[in-house]
């Protein structure tokens, strides 16, 4: 072995544990269980929340992942009482990283969801919540720590694409919306569209550029 390749995995064992990234902030939430092959992690999928939907910075979405939120705190909870759902990370709007539950694990994240012609995302995908608002912009920070993120994960695991929620779950989801910019992401990894599918061809953008106003 050599000198590189030990230092790597000496690398990977420090900063993974149990599927536990070091550099995220744990805070546990029971709203997992097992993978049906957990070698199988092959998607990562964004999504974004905001609770109530717009305010930023509370701890409705801790409190929902950990199945502690108090229902009855604002009108909006009551549409999603009982609720028991969690992605494996959220990314606050200042970029802070938090997870809640275990790469190896299964998230309640995707729900009924379909990725080139294989159901059930949750069995094999991660789930990062953006803190934002479906359709409106996310911050600079945000973008910085979810390429950070993914870029670990691509090391940890054969991720081959990153998504959004609307493009596995297309007749009930619309998160992160058009106010995420994945030519960005694209960008900012240096990844090839088949790993950010989503990301527009740069004829695409100039079609889009050269287009008349208002159409
Ligand atoms: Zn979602």
């Amino acid at each position: 072995m050599s000198a590189s390749v030990a230092t790597a995995r000496t690398e990977l064992r420090t900063v993974w544990r149990d599927g536990w990234w070091r550099r995220a902030a744990p805070i546990e939430s029971p709203n997992h269980n097992a993978r049906p092959d957990p070698a199988g992690v092959s998607l990562v999928v964004v999504h974004s929340i905001s609770l109530p939907p717009g305010e930023y910075g509370g701890d409705a979405i801790e409190r929902l992942f950990t199945n502690t939120l108090d229902w009855d705190a604002h009108p909006y909870f009551q549409s999603i009482r009982g609720l028991e759902v969690s992605a494996h990370f959220v990314i606050r709007r200042s970029g802070k990283l938090l997870q809640f539950v275990s790469c190896a694990h299964r998230a309640w994240h995707a729900g009924v969801s379909q990725w080139r012609g294989r159901d059930n995302c949750n069995d094999y995908s991660i789930g990062v919540e953006l803190e934002g608002l479906e359709g409106e912009r996310f911050e600079a920070a945000q973008y910085r720590q979810l390429a950070t993120l993914l870029r670990a994960l691509a090391r940890r695991y054969a991720i081959e694409a990153v998504v959004g929620h609307e493009h596995v779950a297309p007749s009930r989801k619309h998160d992160p919306g058009r106010g995420f910019d994945w030519a960005r992401l694209a960008r900012d990894l240096r990844w090839s569209r088949t790993r950010v599918p989503f990301a527009p061809s740069a004829t695409t953008r100039a079609a889009k550029a050269n287009r008349p106003p208002g159409q």
